[in-house]
């Protein structure tokens, strides 16, 4: 398509003038896109899979093709596109733009964003998409106004995003990785190479696979473990504990380290709601003696915060922020 150089070529808007950016959230199975307005209201939004299983190549591939449909369906509705944010999991260094690491993707130090301008004419940023949707949370989400966030996403691993002193941590893209602090010394060997990690006894495949070696039968996954503790089985419920227990130990570890201010869950676990963060809380407290206790609550912008927040770091790389409220809830 030829209109992508030529949008990379617009000037910058003026604040609530029309345009919109794009925000793509890439995720290991599938990825979700959005066009943004200022009010940051989604105009139109794009779910496709992410062809992991074809190479690293193949998904890059596919997150130009989707940037090119987001950018033609912005030209049906004679809208500049000002920028695009992409965000990918795994290592991610936002000075230097590139998609450092990536387990469930495959690439290794790929200079994704300037790939992506190269391809498509657009002003493209790189971030996290766990930072990405702590930053959502924190702009229009659960955490509006705090200046000291952790935001955890417990999803098949679990990860967060730090905001301390209302500044982003990246640490050269390795901070955050709450998944892989050791709660169970000496316990289940974890995908990272060491063991007991958080993500051996929280994460929702653990939760799934915890109860199903007890049970002696699969399930389909942590949802139906958790449906089981609501219901009181026993089995269930000391599958559910153990990961309540693992996330209160890390937290604690967290809270005294770097004294969030609120603690966010989010990702598909926290989809239990209070089942999750009743004991987690109950555990985090028992924990805690002199420390600031913080806020612990549930994410509210369910899987598009990394969407919204690509899409927020697009417009803040015009230089016109949006305001911290939105007027609008991209349909899933
Ligand atoms: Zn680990």
């Amino acid at each position: 398509m030829d209109s992508g150089p030529a949008l990379a070529g617009s000037t910058p808007p003026p604040a609530h003038a029309p345009g919109c950016v794009v925000g793509l959230d890439v995720g290991g199975t599938g990825m979700k896109g959005a066009l943004l307005d200022h009010a940051m209201r989604s105009l139109e939004t794009v779910r496709r899979p992410t062809p992991r299983a074809d190479g690293p190549l193949a998904v890059v591939d596919a997150i130009t093709d989707t940037l090119l449909t987001l950018t033609a369906l912005a030209a049906e509705r004679d809208l500049p596109v000002h920028h695009a944010g992409v965000v990918v999991p795994g290592i991610v260094d936002e000075g230097l733009q590139r998609a450092v690491w990536s387990a469930n993707i495959g690439w290794r130090d790929l200079p994704l964003a300037a790939l992506l301008t190269e391809r498509t004419g657009l002003r493209v940023t790189l971030g996290h998409d766990v930072r990405a949707g702590g930053l959502a949370e924190r702009a229009f989400g659960a955490a509006r106004g705090a200046r000291n966030v952790l935001f955890v996403a417990i999803g098949t691993g679990i990860a967060a995003a730090l905001v301390c002193d209302g500044e982003p941590v990246s640490s050269g893209g390795y901070a955050g990785e709450l998944g892989h602090v050791v709660v169970e010394p000496g316990g289940r060997p974890c995908a990272c190479g060491g063991t007991g990690c958080l993500e051996t006894v929280a994460s929702a495949t653990a939760v799934a696979a915890a109860y199903a070696e007890r049970a002696g039968r699969p399930v389909a996954g942590a949802a139906d473990v958790a449906a089981l503790a609501a219901d009181d089985d026993p089995l269930a419920r000391a599958v559910w504990q153990r990961a309540a227990d693992g996330l209160a130990d890390a937290l604690a570890t967290a809270t005294s380290m770097l004294a969030p201010e609120s603690i966010v869950l989010g990702g598909g676990l926290a989809e239990a709601g209070d089942l999750l963060l009743d004991p987690v809380r109950a555990g985090l407290e028992r924990r805690l003696t002199f420390q600031r206790p913080p806020a612990l609550v549930r994410a509210e912008l369910g899987d598009w915060a990394g969407c919204l927040g690509a899409g927020l770091a697009g417009w803040r790389a015009t230089g016109h922020a949006p305001a911290n409220r939105r007027t609008g809830v991209p349909a899933p």
